[in-house]
């Protein structure tokens, strides 16, 4: 009874929200649709409640709130295909951090930055699928939507998902286990199933091809796709014949092969190139033109920005085994971008952002879009990549990912138009969530 009586106040309270909110019309705004074709320059923009209700010229609305819009832009709110949060605090990462408190202001942190849904890549714990998962996509939590690929799976002591305490770990292809914690994980309902296939530079055992074929079938009997960490052009081979879905990162050894590109067509299968990720592993030792930009330094937690610029840390850097390898990584993962996307390949936007301190979210899906026209993709295919195809992706293009009459209105304002400068997604006014200016 009690819980009944709850959820009727519950709705009902969202029912006279809504219904007393008058509709919005935005006047005389470049709108970038997220569809990828030509801004519509000078248009008008109608919200109803949650929603776009119209969107063109000369638009008009009984009792409306009319706001003049000229020389702004606006684009669909930005999604991030492979992120993970709630583990850092200050200058630490682990599993300790991962609080509800915690996720909660890194999501809203994301939604400052105009990410409006990111899917937390295979770090997730126990806590989020009591309701916080569900309530969070919903939008009825603040901060951006928070899709989770539940709990991966790696090999012992695999070095990204010991950091999150993450053991879920198996002895061979036939260890029973594998059939047991898939069906665990089904049970969560998450967006993917996560894996990671990568010896780590060398420090670490790759998961053997036996397992992940396993894993990857189990997975697929319950209706579930699999993303796999990728590095090794050989293993991005393997893992397309074993029938993974996703591969989560550049192929960042070689240059990819006509033989790959034919497969990942034939497949269908997903590609999110995560350049940022490559780039927050050497660049804080180059001292980057944005290093002392309050874009930046906003993204972090306390302590971070004066971590990252300390001489003992721009040392460790250079002085480490994988500067080179890192820098060299990058070089190659942006010319297999240009390729994967010529093949007409799908690319997702994604950054591997909140994973340690130094990768700052938010500013991380900026500076990925940047990367990503700097492999030579226009502006407005870069935001197609973070808007509409990340929303297919996450199989929420219904809803988001693309300004168009019936979708959802989460969306960012804009005093600068990105098509021209992909550095003026930077410049965000405001941000949309449900119809509503997100005030934080
Ligand atoms: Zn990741």
């Amino acid at each position: 009874m009690k819980v009944l009586f709850a959820t009727t106040v519950f709705c009902f309270f969202f029912f006279v929200n809504y219904a007393q909110q008058k509709p919005i019309l935005l006047k005389h705004v470049t709108i970038i649709d997220g569809n990828g074709g030509k801004p519509l320059a000078d248009a008008d923009v109608l919200i109803k409640g949650d929603s776009f209700a119209g969107i063109g010229k000369n638009l008009e609305a009984d009792n409306a709130v009319i706001k003049d819009m000229t020389s702004k832009t606006i684009m669909p709110a930005l999604i991030s295909g492979h992120s993970h949060t709630g583990n850092i605090t200050g200058t630490q990462s682990n599993a300790a951090n991962y609080t509800r408190d915690n996720l909660l202001h890194h999501l809203k942190r994301y939604e400052q930055y105009g990410v409006g849904a990111l899917l937390c890549m295979g770090t997730d714990r126990p806590l989020i699928f009591n309701g916080f998962r569900d309530s969070s996509v919903a939008g009825l939590l603040p901060g951006a939507r928070m899709y989770s690929a539940g709990f991966g799976f790696g090999m012992p002591g695999n070095p990204p998902a010991a950091a999150f305490g993450i053991n879920h770990t198996f002895t061979s292809g036939t260890d029973p286990e594998i059939e047991k914690q898939v069906a665990v994980l089904a049970k969560l309902k998450p967006s993917f199933v996560k894996i990671w296939v990568d010896d780590f530079g060398g420090s670490n055992k790759k998961m053997p091809e036996d397992i992940y074929r396993i894993i990857i079938k189990e997975a697929h009997k319950h209706g579930l796709r699999v993303a796999s960490h990728v590095y090794y052009l050989e293993d991005a081979h393997k893992l397309i014949d074993a029938g993974v879905d996703v591969l989560a990162h550049s192929v960042r050894d070689k240059e990819v092969d006509d033989a790959l590109l034919k497969k990942m067509k034939e497949k269908n299968i997903v590609y999110i190139p995560t350049l940022t990720r490559e780039i927050f592993e050497f660049i804080y030792a180059e001292n980057p033109a944005w290093i002392n930009d309050d874009f930046f330094k906003a993204a972090l937690e306390p302590g971070v920005y004066e971590m990252l610029t300390s001489p003992e840390y721009i040392n460790n850097i250079k002085n480490s085994p994988g500067y080179v390898r890192n820098k060299k990584g990058l070089e190659i993962a942006i010319k297999n971008l240009k390729k994967i996307y010529e093949a007409g390949i799908m690319v997702v936007m994604g950054t591997d952002s909140g994973a340690t301190p130094a990768r700052a979210e938010g500013f991380a899906e900026h500076l990925e879009l940047e990367l990503m026209v700097s492999a030579g993709l226009t502006p407005l295919q870069a935001i197609t990549i973070s808007t509409k195809n990340a929303a297919k992706f996450l199989s929420c293009n219904k809803d988001y990912g693309t300004i168009e009459t019936g979708r959802k209105a989460d969306f960012i304002v804009l005093s600068g138009n990105p098509e021209k400068n992909i550095l003026n997604t930077r410049n965000i006014e405001v941000v949309w969530k449900n119809g509503e200016e997100v005030k934080h």
